[in-house]
């Protein structure tokens, strides 16, 4: 055995032992080499054999062509490591089995080779694809937890804020309008000191079904305080959401709560504001909506009232 040969072999073993799926391309990007993972991976997604001598950013936009954009970035990111214009590249990209969600980690490095008889370095990159989605999956379930309201799986305070300054940028941009409501129960502290806290955690998770029952599929309903909700109007001025609010008003007034051996109805006061351009966060949306429900709390509470056209409250039948 040359020396060579035990040097090459000593480097097919090194990336056959390796976990991530590996490919060496040349200068032109052409495969040259692969591991033993990204063969099995090829034969598992339905691939027939190693990619040997197939240009791998042109069957990157290929694949882009048929809609897949992070394979336009990769194929993208390959020729630039290989003509020098980019030190290295690194991105996580979905890449979903019909049957599983799957997440990876792929990297392209650049690869110099010792100079040949002639001298020369030839240039190539190494491409490696690691599966990252064990470490993805438990990423997004801590922030989906991160963002959840334990009690009623409701969104918490903090995404909540997330979502409103998210909208009003877009009403600021001019593309829709916004509303915001308030809802805080009434006299929620003697439904606890009659009922017993149980009774007052089920009357919230009650409150926050109604809220779902009412809203729209893209509202965002929240939990932000002790037993305090709020909803994200997308598209509706502040009319729409007085309409709305009122709705909500008459659900929860006509809802019994059942907890233990206590049945008992509860009702709420809201808030409404419309998300205004001149908002310079939506701290001061909400605000103008917190304002309103005290008002509404100041006026006999099971009420609903909104900052402009604050004396009205609909009578929806
Ligand atoms: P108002 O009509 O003025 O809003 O009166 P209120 O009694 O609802 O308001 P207050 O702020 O005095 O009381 C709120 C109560 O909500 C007190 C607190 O114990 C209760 N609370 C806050 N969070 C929870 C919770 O997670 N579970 C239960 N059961 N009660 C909660
Ligand atoms: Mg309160
Ligand atoms: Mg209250």
């Amino acid at each position: 055995m040359t020396d060579w040969l035990s040097r090459h072999q000593l480097a097919d073993a090194v990336l056959d032992a390796l976990t991530a799926s590996i490919c060496v391309v040349d200068e032109n990007g052409t495969i040259v080499a692969t591991n033993e993972a990204w063969r099995r991976f090829a034969r598992q997604n339905g691939g027939s054999g190693s990619y040997l001598g197939v240009n791998y950013a042109e069957v990157c936009f290929r694949a882009a062509s048929s809609g897949q954009s992070p394979a336009r970035r990769f194929g993208q990111a390959v020729r630039d490591v290989l003509t020098g214009s980019r030190e290295h590249f690194e991105a996580e990209y979905p890449c979903h089995a019909p049957d599983e969600r799957r997440w990876f980690l792929g990297r392209v490095t650049p690869l110099v080779l010792d100079p040949g008889e002639d001298g020369t370095a030839r240039v190539g990159a190494v491409i490696s694809h690691q599966d990252i989605t064990e470490r993805k999956l438990l990423e997004l379930k801590l922030r989906r937890l991160a963002e959840t309201d334990e009690l009623t799986g409701l969104k918490n305070r903090w995404k909540f804020m997330e979502l409103a300054d998210k909208t009003l940028n877009l009403v600021r941009r001019g593309e829709m309008k916004a509303s915001l409501i308030l809802l805080d129960l009434d006299h929620f502290k003697s439904i606890n000191d009659t009922h017993g806290h149980a009774a007052g955690d089920e009357a919230l998770r009650v409150t926050a079904r109604q809220l779902k029952r009412v809203a729209r599929r893209h509202d965002h309903v929240a939990r932000i305080g002790g037993e305090e909700f709020a909803i994200i109007l997308s598209q509706t001025d502040e009319w729409g959401a007085i309409m709305m609010a009122e709705r909500i008003r008459t659900a929860m007034h006509s809802c019994t709560i059942a907890a233990g051996k206590s049945r008992f109805s509860l009702t709420a006061s809201l808030g409404v504001s419309e998300f205004d351009i001149a908002d310079s966060d939506a701290g001061e949306t909400l605000a103008r909506a917190d304002k309103s429900l005290y008002r509404a709390k100041d006026e006999g509470r099971n009420c609903v009232r909104a900052s402009s056209l604050a004396t009205v409250t609909p009578q929806v039948a």
